[in-house]
């Protein structure tokens, strides 16, 4: 039996080798083939921009609201964002230049109730200088307006004026900036449904902003890694074992041994106390952000149904079953319910 296999496999190989394809190949020339590169790229930069967009107007609100919880971690924000050309490689640079429709920085997300906006910022206004130091846009300057932004995050004073140039005119904005939690949110470009906290940053994956449709869901999930953060559960001990992401399950569920990254039984278990944590201090800052709450849970049964492995409580698992996070949010919501009907403040029950 053994040896008959060996001829099979050299006629399968050479069957293989032989096989080409029965129709003529389409033609087309070098350059329809670079400007369908370039209205490809083009696509996708927009798209990359519009994650970003939709990942600040969601995290704003909720990083603003939440700074009463955060003391001795505000930072001053304008309510806006950039980006400029240099910050892309290549043809993609090109496709930046266009879609930015310059090589500064340009601005591509304003918060419509934040600080940026009630001075007057828009949509699309070219940064020229920031509190009157100049800079373009070019890799090393920028770097210089990076710095300038952290200044003005970090300075006493919350005032700041910017030079934008609109349609060729030059406008000086005063922007009188407000007090967020210093824990931004930032994009990954993973296509895994994740969401994790590293102790300075909040980052979600494409693929989990693809899973959130609603922005609800997406609000939860910022707001369980703002919880993380919040919380010091991710200190350095803690960070090689633990690094607060949402979902283990999702790769758990595919068959990925997670345990390794995870740690031993005894981490595991207590980093299910951390995410139960997470998920309870993540509905006090949707309610104070003026989210509602109604509903919020069937964030869990809709990744139960994707990841069914994960509905059974298991205590040697690193996050708490689906069916415990569904039940723990809904008598969050309703603890909270409960404050607000009694005139209570709005704060999470703390054990001391
Ligand atoms: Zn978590």
């Amino acid at each position: 039996m053994h040896n008959l296999s060996i001829p099979f496999l050299v006629i399968t190989m050479l069957i293989t080798a032989c096989a080409a394809p029965n129709t003529s190949r389409i033609n087309y020339d070098s350059n329809e083939l670079d400007a369908e590169v370039a209205i490809q790229r083009e696509l996708a930069l927009k798209k990359y921009l519009g994650y970003k967009q939709r990942l600040y107007t969601v995290s704003y609100p909720i990083l603003k609201s939440a700074s009463q919880f955060c003391p001795n971690k505000q930072i001053n924000s304008a309510g806006a964002q950039g980006a400029s050309s240099s910050e892309f490689q290549d043809g993609w640079r090109v496709t930046a230049e266009k879609l930015l429709g310059s090589d500064n920085f340009v601005i591509t997300w304003v918060d419509k109730n934040g600080p940026a906006a009630k001075a007057g910022l828009k949509f699309k206004d070219k940064v020229i200088a920031i509190n009157d130091v100049p800079f373009d846009a070019s890799p090393i300057k920028n770097n210089k307006f990076y710095t300038e932004i952290a200044r003005t995050q970090t300075s006493e004073s919350p005032q700041v004026k910017l030079t934008a140039q609109r349609e060729g005119e030059l406008v000086n904005l005063i922007i009188q900036q407000e007090k967020i939690c210093g824990y931004p949110a930032v994009l990954s470009e993973s296509d895994a449904v994740n969401a994790y906290a590293d102790g300075k940053r909040i980052i979600i994956t494409k693929g989990m902003m693809r899973f959130a449709q609603d922005d609800q869901d997406l609000a939860l999930v910022i707001a369980h890694e703002l919880g993380h953060n919040l919380m010091g559960h991710i200190d350095k001990k803690q960070s090689n074992r633990m690094l607060g992401t949402l979902l283990d399950l999702a790769a758990s569920a595919n068959g990925i041994n997670t345990q390794g990254m995870f740690g031993s039984a005894g981490a595991s278990a207590f980093s299910q106390d951390f995410e139960a944590e997470a998920d309870y201090v993540a509905l006090y800052y949707m309610s104070v952000a003026g989210l509602p709450l109604e509903g919020v849970a069937d964030f869990w049964r809709d990744m139960a149904a994707e990841h069914p492995s994960n509905i059974g409580s298991n205590h040697s698992a690193s996050h708490p079953a689906t069916s415990e996070r569904f039940l723990a949010i809904s008598k969050t919501i309703e603890e909270i319910n409960r404050k607000i009907a009694a005139g209570e403040p709005v704060k999470p029950n703390l054990i001391d």
